[in-house]
């Protein structure tokens, strides 16, 4: 039997360069999205054609019994979790934050904050071995927004992903004796939708000269890190936050 990943937001970008990546590893991997199960589906089906078991879920990471589902689903359909990535998670439009209300933060931190505690706690039930389970990796998607500190672009963003490098450190020291390593990757810019769901579809051809490498970096860069961290080959790594950043 593979092991079985969950990659929350797995219908595009990182999460399904992810999914693709661990699937080729050996992976079977179950994903979920809160609103396009076309890509989901589309995604699985990739899976299954490098001849691995796949699940495509509909679930919001800020939901807590939506997530509960989810992992419920996960554990009847594909059995025991071993790996979770975290990677789910939005920006917003650019606004200063004497500009910023308060459904943009709460939104903000429920999904990108929240909703990485909610799946790393039902990750923790079942792969703990103080739970009874067997061990496993997590993998938290931070942002080197969280050492930038993206002013006059979403500081909001950038202090929630503050929150996940945090995050990250506490739980691998907390579980370091109960077979769970946890670490996160901090991409940079990287070519993916989610620049167009912040209002600027334009933003990584403006950031690029910014970056050391004069270049912005792919979905599958971010997912080499991200599939070596969740594996074997990363046995000594815990409580770690990689970038891969391009320099930047
Ligand atoms: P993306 O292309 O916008 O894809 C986001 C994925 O997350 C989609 O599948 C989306 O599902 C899903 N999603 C959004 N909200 C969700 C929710 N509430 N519950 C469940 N799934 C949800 O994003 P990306 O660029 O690949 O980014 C992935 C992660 O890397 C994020 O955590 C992001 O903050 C981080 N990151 C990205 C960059 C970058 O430059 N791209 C840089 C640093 C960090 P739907 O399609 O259904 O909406």
């Amino acid at each position: 039997m593979n092991p079985v990943l969950l990659v929350t937001g797995g219908g595009r970008g990182i999460g399904a360069a992810v999914a693709r990546l661990a699937a080729a590893q050996g992976w079977d991997v179950a994903l979920n999205v809160v609103r396009d199960m076309a890509s989901a589906q589309a995604v699985a089906a990739d899976v299954r054609a490098l001849g691995r078991r796949a699940l495509a879920v509909q679930a919001d990471v800020s939901d807590e019994a939506a997530v509960q589902a989810l992992f419920a689903t996960v554990d009847a359909e594909l059995g025991p979790l071993r790996g979770l990535v975290n990677n789910a998670g939005v920006v917003d439009v650019a606004q200063r934050v004497d500009e910023m209300s308060l459904a943009r933060w709460q939104r903000m931190f429920a999904i990108n904050v929240q909703g990485t505690f909610l799946c790393t706690r039902e990750a923790l039930r079942r792969m703990s071995t103080q739970h009874g389970g067997a061990g496993g990796s997590i993998v938290n998607l931070s942002s080197a927004a969280a050492r930038l500190g993206s002013p006059g672009q979403y500081v909001d963003y950038a202090a929630a992903k503050a929150a996940i490098d945090t995050f990250t450190l506490g739980v691998a020291r907390e579980v370091a004796q109960e077979g769970v390593r946890v670490n996160a990757v901090r991409p940079g810019i990287i070519d993916t939708e989610i620049h167009a769901s912040g209002g600027q579809p334009d933003r990584v051809q403006r950031m690029a000269p910014q970056v050391p490498m004069q270049r912005a970096g792919t979905a599958e860069e971010v997912a080499q890190a991200v599939v070596w961290l969740l594996s074997d080959q990363s046995s000594y790594t815990t409580g770690s936050v990689l970038d891969v950043a391009g320099g930047r």
